[in-house]
């Protein structure tokens, strides 16, 4: 593929052509979640976005030129708040919000990253880290906490195009009789009693967040890279902080080349926050609505721009699918698809455009030439749609409208009171009833979930 791929720098803002350092040897890296929750859609929308941008860098570069970390935050303020209410152990939760992130992944026909760290795996990394910042003045120790000195960075809010009195105007500034200044931000802080805790050079304690994702980019990619994406909550103060001790630790004039952040995602044009109760987890959706339907409703909005989420917009991708499986043909390998078509994913990854282009391909598809129809199915694969067989697409239709949710609770019901009446073979066949019907049922602390194969 000849043409340039382009992108819109949240650094400057503005749309670049994306020259790789390394063209053999290109690096994303993405924050991925804290794993204290199980995963909402505002969640699931950069796991696809940078899915996309994983495809179409590979499809330019070659499959094993593009390295795509993304990390797992399993130790955070919020995590150890969750295990208490809980009352099981961080390790335990993190492990299980951890398997559950992933079951959403794989809902959501995501690929899997190159390398996917945990923070808790790189703690003696950041203690390196931190040491280096306090050698270079950047760093300061006050009461067991090491903070970076926000002052010392020159750059500090270059990304976010705002001075430092504009940042902290405009955000909550954690407020410590241990700071300097009351914009500087915590490397290292010490653990309470019932905290999960390491040791290190200044007591007992704990790396603050920003401080993984410098450390483990560092780790994998080097100490300068070409794309860092995220959400764009993120930009202050994460990303701002990740630059500013990544430059100050490497004594580097750049940290990430390309800044790429996604817009949010609003549930019926309301922000979708906890103190509204609108949070619509994956796992929830898994049930009622086809992986690749969300996926295509994931991607129907360019990625800059907020994405409304609302019952209209998922009915429409439905049919959509559902329309564009009439021109199903099983592929014995992909075939290529015209470049012409792909243009809008090169072009700052266009994914409304591209859409355009496979209903231009749908429709050349309904002609009856195989050909085309083996260049539309190439093109929705490309970008992860029309991902399962048709039969498998009608089976998931199918029991839908076989079985209702009431009868699967019931069902649920009465295999479980057969169970506790120790009656497993009554309880093994509502089991394998339900499996007939492709759903699947799994118990879990006293609690059994249900969800289509
Ligand atoms: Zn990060």
């Amino acid at each position: 593929m000849n043409k340039d791929i382009y992108l819109t720098n949240s650094f400057g803002n503005k749309k670049e052509k994306f020259v790789p350092i390394n063209k053999n040897k290109i690096g994303m890296y993405v924050c991925g979640p804290t794993v204290y929750d199980d995963p909402h859609i505002g969640n699931a929308r950069p796991l696809v976005v940078f899915d996309i941008l994983y495809k179409v860098l590979k499809c330019k570069f070659g499959q094993k030129n593009v390295a795509y970390i993304r990390n797992i935050t399993d130790i955070d303020d919020k995590i150890i708040k969750s295990s208490l209410e809980k009352n099981i152990s961080t390790q335990k939760l993190t492990e299980k919000i951890t398997k559950n992130f992933h079951d959403d992944c794989d809902y959501l026909v995501c690929e899997k990253p190159t390398n996917e760290p945990k923070a808790t795996e790189n703690i003696s990394l950041m203690i390196e880290m931190i040491n280096k910042l306090i050698k270079k003045n950047f760093a300061y120790i006050n009461n067991k906490h090491v903070y970076f000195e926000v002052k010392k960075f020159k750059d500090y809010g270059k990304l976010s195009n705002k001075n430092l009195d504009e940042l902290i105007a405009g955000s909550r500034v954690e407020v410590s009789e241990n700071k300097k200044n009351p914009e500087d931000f915590v490397l290292w802080k010490p653990s309470k009693d019932n905290e999960p805790f390491w040791e290190s050079p200044w007591g007992k304690g704990r790396p603050g967040w920003h401080l993984e994702c410098s450390v483990m980019s560092k780790k994998y990619l080097g100490d300068k890279f070409d794309i860092h994406g995220g959400g764009r909550d993120l930009i202050f103060p994460h990303h701002e902080n990740e630059i500013a001790q990544s430059r100050c630790a490497n004594e580097n004039d750049v940290f990430a080349n390309y800044w790429i952040h996604n817009g949010f995602i609003t549930m019926s044009n309301e922000k979708m926050a906890k103190s509204q109760g609108n949070i619509l987890k994956i796992n929830d959706l898994k049930n009622k609505i086809n992986g690749q339907v969300l996926r295509l409703a994931l991607i129907s909005t360019h990625y800059k721009q907020p994405l409304d989420w609302n019952e209209r917009l998922i009915n429409e991708c439905q049919n959509t699918i559902n329309k564009w499986y009439e021109s199903y043909v099983e592929l014995k390998k992909p075939v290529l698809v015209p470049e012409e078509y792909l243009d809008p994913l090169y072009d700052d990854l266009n994914t409304p455009g591209y859409i355009a282009n496979l209903h231009k391909l749908f429709e050349k598809s309904q002609k009856g030439e195989l050909k085309d129809k083996e260049v539309f199915i190439s093109a929705c694969n490309f970008v992860g749609l029309l991902n399962v067989n048709r039969n498998k697409w009608e089976t998931f239709k199918k029991n839908k409208t076989d079985i209702s949710e009431e009868e699967i609770l019931a069902k649920i019901e009465s295999r479980n009171k057969a169970r506790d009446s120790k009656n497993y073979k009554e309880a093994d066949k509502i089991r394998n009833e339900l499996l007939d019907k492709g759903i699947s049922i799994e118990d879990e602390d006293g609690k059994t979930t249900w969800k289509f194969k």
